[in-house]
């Protein structure tokens, strides 16, 4: 992977992918999306998130009866990555339904912690996604507590 120059967010520095790492990345998304539990709504999401370190961490939706403890599946990626000691990414691809998805508010504020990376939103099949940064989703995001004055 090659540095993107002058290209940082919230002091972080956006790296450039290549197009077969980004379509790996999709395609990840869509086979662990097959895993969702999800008997509430149906809709089957799947997210794979790249590290720095090269490791690529998936996860799938958990719906619940009490819906608000739902977990989607870009925060199951995360939560996977963060367990396993990761703290830097470099994109995140989020795969379901006919038409590409995009991570819901929740997903996205829980990403910026961590940076600004590319979300690559893809449909559950075909290699067509829509690629777009975190920061564009997701504009002043809230990230630290010492904007709290
Ligand atoms: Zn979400």
């Amino acid at each position: 992977m090659e540095s993107a120059p002058n290209v940082k967010y919230n002091g972080v520095k956006i790296i450039m992918i290549s197009k077969t790492k980004l379509l790996e990345l999709v395609s990840l998304a869509q086979k662990v999306r097959v895993n969702a539990y999800c008997p509430y709504s149906d809709f089957a999401v799947g997210a794979a998130l790249l590290a720095k370190s090269g490791k690529i961490y998936t996860g799938a939706n958990c719906e619940n009866a009490s819906l608000g403890a739902t977990i989607c599946a870009e925060r199951a990626a995360l939560t996977s990555a963060i367990s396993a000691g990761e703290r830097s990414f470099v994109a995140i691809a989020v795969a379901a339904g006919k038409q590409p998805v995009s991570p819901c508010g929740i997903c996205r504020q829980v990403l910026a912690e961590f940076g600004d990376i590319p979300v690559l939103c893809a449909a559950a099949q075909g290699e067509d996604y829509k690629k777009t940064m975190l920061s564009e989703l997701l504009p002043d995001a809230f990230v630290e507590f010492s904007r709290m004055d």
